[in-house]
């Protein structure tokens, strides 16, 4: 195993944030002690899938002892087996016979396609429109709820390479949604008083500096019918210095006290995939500093096989998060897009793990709701598995939906030990699901198990 050095371990507080990219992660892998085969796999994965890091990701998160089977590492860097070799063979060979950068990017450009850049029908569903033209870097699929994707706001301070918003970073246009027109964003939120809470996300809203930051949250502050606005960031696990010692770290605290002055909550939503990711000191400062600001801190993140996927990691994190007075949230399931293949936990073991963790927290953990698919219809949350009249199925219930009339009433599943997403399902008891629309009644006529169903519905 070759060790090979990159640069002295120095403290990364007080250093300026510098990003790592896909041109240097022949060295970084080196470092990892991977062979010459498989760092030009790896560099052919990143052909394809973003890749960024930085210094206090790999000298503060990593263990590098433990590296290539490090969770931190495998959060931060593409594996050889990411994509199926088909894909990764051709733009390997094109990479060491030194192949012009713009056929490299055709064939990257084709692997892709194939990789459901925007699951859950983003750019189409859920784009509204203002005066019937799109507002292009808005989704609003809850009534209540609007996201906004900052134009400013679309990269992170490392990549996680799970990411569900992949091709936000790809450098292909028309994969991206983002806005810089808070006007018509203001414009459209007047027309719209059901909306109570505004979502900033990106990419991550904290990479942009707090005069950016402040021109897409101050518009906001006026409006009435806005009770909280939160932002997405891994901020928290990926560069805390953002809210310690950056230059503008003191004036993104003084804008989110700002927010509570107005008369609304600030909301951080902070992503934590591991509780490696809390354990150094200059996060505790970042959160003390951020509560001390009037925000509230809540977390998510998804599960993901290989590197948070038992439970004893998420009931420790769990933990840990409430001493440092952070509010658990949501636990996603990984989504129908890009490598989901390689990180995608069955659906079976991913309430099982939700459970067992669940039921080892006290109660002011057990805020945390999942295992939660986002997909098309919304927010659908596997409860577990159960026989009914004879039967096993999912339980399964909608956190959130697009008909809000369907959310919280418990439906069922076929139960599938394979099944990692809502597409694998089939319904059980009934002929659809009930967010899938149809002529007739949803539950199929086939005796008393409907009828006891159809009572409980
Ligand atoms: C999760 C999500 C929201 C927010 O839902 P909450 O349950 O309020 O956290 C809003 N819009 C979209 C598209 C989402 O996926």
């Amino acid at each position: 195993m070759t060790v090979q050095q990159i640069q002295p371990v120095v403290p990364a507080q007080g250093r300026r944030f510098r990003a790592y990219s896909a041109k240097h992660l022949d060295q970084l892998t080196a470092r990892a002690g991977l062979g010459e085969a498989e760092r030009l796999a790896v560099r052919a994965v990143a052909t394809v899938l973003p890749f960024r890091t930085n210094d206090y990701v790999l000298e503060s998160l990593i263990d590098w002892s433990a590296a290539p089977h490090d969770p931190i590492y495998r959060l931060v860097f593409p594996q050889a087996d990411m994509l199926p070799p088909e894909d990764v063979a051709p733009i390997a060979s094109l990479l060491a016979r030194g192949a012009p950068e713009q056929e490299l990017q055709a064939a990257a450009h084709a692997v892709r396609r194939r990789l459901n850049p925007h699951p859950a029908g983003q750019l189409a569903l859920n784009v509204p429109d203002l005066a019937d033209e799109p507002l292009p870097g808005v989704q609003h699929k809850y009534p209540e709820t609007m996201l906004i994707f900052p134009r400013q706001g679309q990269t992170c301070h490392a990549y996680c390479t799970y990411c569900f918003r992949w091709a936000q970073f790809v450098g292909e246009p028309d994969l991206k949604m983002a806005t810089d027109d808070m006007t018509r964003v203001v414009a459209y939120l007047a027309a719209h008083p059901e909306i109570t809470s505004v979502l900033v996300t990106g990419g991550d809203p904290m990479i942009m500096g707090t005069g950016v930051l402040r021109r897409y949250v101050e518009p906001l502050l006026g409006l009435e019918q806005l009770e909280s606005i939160r932002i997405g960031t891994k901020a928290l696990s990926y560069w805390p210095q953002r809210f310690v010692s950056d230059p503008d770290a003191d004036d993104a605290l003084r804008l989110f006290e700002q927010v509570s002055r107005a008369g609304k909550t600030l909301a951080l939503m902070a992503h934590f995939t591991h509780p490696r990711e809390l354990e150094p000191a200059l996060v505790a400062r970042a959160i003390g500093r951020i509560r001390a600001a009037g925000a509230v801190i809540r977390t998510q993140a998804p599960l993901i096989r290989t590197i948070n996927d038992d439970p004893v990691t998420w009931s420790g994190m769990w933990r840990t998060q409430l001493r440092l007075g952070l509010v658990p949230y949501y636990l996603f399931v990984e989504r129908d897009t890009g490598p989901q293949g390689y990180f995608a936990v069955p659906l079976v073991r991913a309430a099982e793990i939700f459970r067992e963790a669940y039921s080892s927290v006290s109660g002011l953990c057990r805020t945390v709701r999942g295992p939660s698919m986002s997909a098309t219809p919304g927010k659908v949350c596997v409860d577990g598995v159960a026989d009914v009249a004879g039967q096993r199925v999912f339980v399964l219930h909608m956190i959130q939906a697009r008909d809000p009339s369907l959310v919280g009433r418990p439906f069922f599943a076929r139960f599938d030990p394979d099944a990692v997403w809502l597409s694998d399902l089939e319904p059980a008891f009934a002929d659809r699901f009930p967010f899938e629309s149809g002529p007739g009644p949803q539950f199929a006529a086939v005796g008393s198990d409907s009828e006891l169903l159809a009572s409980a519905d």
